[in-house]
């Protein structure tokens, strides 16, 4: 048996990526290829993957940060950079604790009932089974990450770094302790940063009420969406400058329901046009009233409970639920005469991200980062192009945020995430910030000192992602050599929450940018251009797509043609055509090997004699080697696959191998194709990895055994990936291999036009001018693929044949002519004609004949008559069609 005969014997029929994308897999990890070897010498590329978070499984937009980083670092691993794509994962604070906490009620359980150490002790053991599921699903979407440097965020390297920033800050005064109005979820029972809140559009009511003033008669009126929030008011206040209120600055009135007695107050951030001119000030529950209330020295009165019922401080309705509370008051209002009129109102709401729960902004201590400082730096490496946005649109997007940022509340009230690392005496009420636990208070030395039971928001440890991986804050070799990372990739609905934070604490902790680029994805969408969400239940889970269609496949349909921070549709189509494409790339391999001897491997430029498709092929793989080169530096992913796509399907397979099939079956002792197969399927091959890595793997060690001993290698991966090859490019042979396909595809599409029988010959003649020499070899291949028998071949001075019964089709380069009873049976043609147009007529007579007799055009309904003569008019129309079919026909 020979050597390729084997080579055949080997590979299936079909491709079923089930059977190999494990096996190489674990052959990459076995060989360590995924790990990078520093070298000084060399730049290297890096990638910190965006931890996915540690609450349950991996979705469709997983896979989509998945495929395009995988992309990248294959292609630069390819191009022999030391290649660092650092997989991790993050402890998800509310995200995650809200899911065991659910798992819990299940078993009629509560985190307080468990205490705090139990109930980690039960977050820790469930995200340790997550990151299992996690990680074994990542790689079966082929990530080439280095496993050995994963990172939790709840690690030590990381928690420390945690630890370390926060201290650092907080002796800069870049982190303090305020009472700040924050958005509180009642559910979650914890504060929010204001990106965690979502604002819906409500429809809901505004209410007016009179306030009766304190002195003498009268009242002022206030509007307001939330009256239960009356019982925390502490003032009303009116725009200085409205003339209406001037004599009631001053002035006091008692509070409806509770009878307290408030001032009226005059304060510039009254909008005198906003419901009455006159609003009610509520500081513990409303960020403006909270800063009028600074301004003016008001009391605050905080009137909930954490989870939203009132408290002592609303009186009678204390116990009452927050909503129970204002159909209470309002009852109340109308009651004693004070409510004097209902508005519909539609405002904007907040609402718990997490949890949907409608938000209270309540006055609190809390943390907070103070971010301006750090903002100006991280503005500063935009605007200084130190590092760069794709797309570009969202640089105007991050600079408009920088510009406007508020402090950021960084403390939460749960269990699960970073403690914060601070004490509190209870000798000398002073607090203690450090990075190992304090034992006593560094103020007084009292041992009795207790750690703040807050936890640190879950994207504080995010923003230090970059560096805290690397070693941070030691000097470690990997900090040293791998920071500043290469690129960020990550989605643009993270931009603020994430990528901006971790410009700013990069820039803080380490001096230097965290990433020199930044490249934005869009969201997957469906069909119909819908986010995909567990509401909608039009979710394609990953997972189940790569048993149906394979990685590959779900890889090609997520990421070609599509561009940076676009939206991608994921459609059954698009995963069809991922698969079809494998399958066409498996069954051309396998025909290169089942002909192809072992070292048969052409040239990069075909020698002299070889026929010109050897020629054009050889120019077009280097043109698109080019192209799709250019479009990776330039991080147009999606082009670039869909280049290497068309010029895999649509040149290689459909147009060089069918004629390389028709060499092979002739007897002329012309060269053989398939050194030309085996080459430009090798480096297509090797083009192609980064996007499609198991499928090739698979078919570059199936072709390997075609190539030359000193060709061959242990993996793809670390193959080298192609490079255009600037004498391969050959203009002549492209002009006349291009002209060979314009033929045949006007011959088919005419022939397809006509519905000829496959098994007919059409005749064909070609005319041209200086390409008559260069395309009479190809008659063969004309025939073969068109159909077309006899092909001839003339000058385009000759005569060609005019007349009616002849097709002329004027292309680029030739004509071809094809002389009409070539298509179809002259004589048959003539008679069905014939027998169609005397129906016609018969027809025609019949429908003027009535039209033109009185009695029916008296008596029938218009409608009938107009029908008629509709007929007639269409059947005038088909009589002429025919007509001038017969004469086409001579
Ligand atoms: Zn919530
Ligand atoms: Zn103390």
């Amino acid at each position: 048996m020979t050597e390729s005969a084997q080579t055949q014997f080997s590979m299936p029929k079909a491709y079923e990526p089930g059977k190999v994308e494990q096996k190489w897999y674990k052959f990459w990890l076995e060989k360590g290829y995924f790990t990078p070897r520093i070298d000084r010498k060399k730049k290297p590329f890096v990638i910190i993957m965006p931890p996915p978070n540690v609450t349950g499984e991996l979705h469709v937009g997983h896979a989509l940060t998945a495929t395009l980083e995988d992309i990248m670092t294959r292609w630069h691993r390819m191009k022999g950079e030391p290649t660092l794509w650092l997989p991790g994962l993050d402890h998800a604070g509310i995200a995650a604790q809200v899911v065991v906490e659910q798992m819990l009620a299940k078993e009629g359980l509560d985190r307080h009932k468990l205490g705090r150490e139990r109930f980690l002790e039960r977050m820790r053991q469930w995200a340790e089974s997550c990151r299992h599921t996690i990680a074994g699903q990542h790689q079966r979407l082929g990530v080439s990450c280095d496993w050995s440097r994963e990172r939790f965020t709840l690690d030590a390297g990381p928690s420390r770094a945690v630890r370390t920033a926060f201290t650092r800050l907080y002796q800069k005064g870049l982190i303090y302790r305020g009472e700040r109005i924050i958005n509180w979820c009642p559910r979650c029972a914890t504060a929010l940063s204001d990106l965690e809140v979502s604002h819906k559009d409500v429809q809901g009511h505004l209410y007016y009420v009179n306030y009766p003033l304190a002195e003498g008669h009268g009242f002022i009126t206030v509007a307001t969406t939330r009256p239960e929030t009356i019982l925390g008011d502490t003032a009303v206040a009116v725009n200085p400058g409205d003339k209406r209120f001037k004599p009631l600055i001053g002035k006091k009135v008692v509070l409806p329901a509770i009878e307290r007695v408030i001032p009226i107050l005059a304060d510039d951030a009254v909008d005198p046009d906003f419901g009455t001119g006159a609003v009610k000030i509520t500081p513990a529950h409303d960020p403006v009233d909270f800063e009028v209330a600074q301004r003016q020295g008001l009391p605050l009165v905080n009137i909930m409970n954490p989870d939203a019922t009132m408290n002592q401080n609303a009186g009678p309705y204390a116990g009452l639920d927050r909503f129970s509370c204002r159909k209470a008051i309002l009852a109340d209002l109308e009651r004693d005469g004070l409510l004097v009129k209902v508005e519909p109102y539609s405002h904007s709401v907040g609402h718990c991200d997490r949890c949907q729960t409608v938000i209270e902004p309540v006055a609190s201590k809390q943390w907070f980062v103070k971010v301006k400082p750090l903002a100006q730096p991280a503005t500063q490496a935009i605007t200084g192009g130190r590092i760069r946005i794709i797309p570009e649109h969202f640089t105007k997007v991050y600079l408009n945020w920088m510009e406007d940022i508020r402090d950021w509340c960084i403390s939460r009230q749960l269990w699960w995430g970073h403690r914060i690392p601070v004490w509190y005496c209870q000798d000398c009420s002073q607090l203690t910030v450090s990075i190992e636990d304090a034992k006593v208070c560094s103020s007084c030395g009292s041992a009795h000192i207790e750690q703040d039971p807050d936890v640190l928001d879950t994207w504080f440890s995010s923003a230090l992602w970059p560096h805290s991986t690397l070693g941070w804050p030691d000097d470690t070799e990997d900090l040293r050599y791998f920071y500043p990372t290469t690129v960020m990739e990550t989605g643009y609905d993270i931009l603020f929450f994430w990528v901006a934070r971790m410009i700013m604490m990069g820039i803080e902790d380490t001096g230097d940018i965290p990433f020199s680029t930044v490249y934005l994805h869009g969201l997957v969408r469906d069909e119909k251009g819908e986010k995909m969400s567990k509401v909608r239940g039009n979710v394609l889970n990953p997972l189940d797509t790569l048993e149906q269609y394979g990685t590959d496949a779900l890889r090609f349909a997520l990421s070609t043609g599509t561009s940076p921070g676009n939206d991608i549709k994921l459609t059954p189509a698009r995963l069809e055509a991922g698969r079809n494409f494998a399958n066409k790339l498996w069954n051309a391999t396998r025909f290169i090997i089942g002909g192809a001897k072992a070292g048969g491997i052409s040239p990069q430029v075909p020698p002299e004699g070889h026929p010109l498709e050897d020629r054009w092929i050889l120019s077009r793989l280097s043109r698109t080697v080019a192209s799709v080169t250019s479009l990776m530096a330039d991080f147009q992913f999606g082009e670039a696959q869909r280049q290497i796509y068309d010029f895999l399907w649509g040149e290689f397979c459909d147009w060089y191998l069918e004629i390389a099939k028709i060499r092979l079956r002739s007897e002329a002792a012309a060269p053989s194709p398939l050194p030309v197969l085996v080459y430009v399927m090798e480096t297509s091959l090797r083009l192609l990895h980064p996007f499609m890595p198991f499928l090739t793997e698979e078919l570059w060690h199936n072709l390997s055994g075609c190539l030359p001993q000193e060709r061959r290698s242990q993996s793809i991966t670390i193959a080298p990936y192609p490079e255009p090859v600037e004498a391969a490019i050959n203009t002549d042979s492209e002009r006349v291999v291009e002209s060979v396909i314009e033929i045949i595809r006007a011959i088919r599409n005419v022939r397809a036009e006509h519905k000829v029988a496959s098994a007919k010959w059409t005749a064909a003649q070609i005319y041209a001018d200086e390409l008559i020499a260069p395309l009479t070899p190809y008659a063969r291949v004309i025939e073969t693929l068109a159909r077309a028998k006899p092909v001839t071949f003339h000058n385009r001075r000759q005569e060609r044949p005019s007349g009616e019964n002849t097709l002329v089709m004027v292309l680029k380069d030739a004509e071809v002519a094809i002389p009409m009873e070539s298509m179809v049976d002259l004589k048959a043609e003539r008679k069905r004609l014939g027998t169609e147009i005397a129906r016609v007529e018969a027809d025609l007579a019949r429908l003027e004949a009535r039209l033109e007799n009185r009695d029916f055009l008296s008596k029938a309904p218009a409608a009938v008559i107009d029908r008629e003569r509709s007929k007639l008019a269409a059947r005038r129309d088909r009589l002429e069609k025919l007509r001038e079919q017969l004469t086409k026909l001579g």
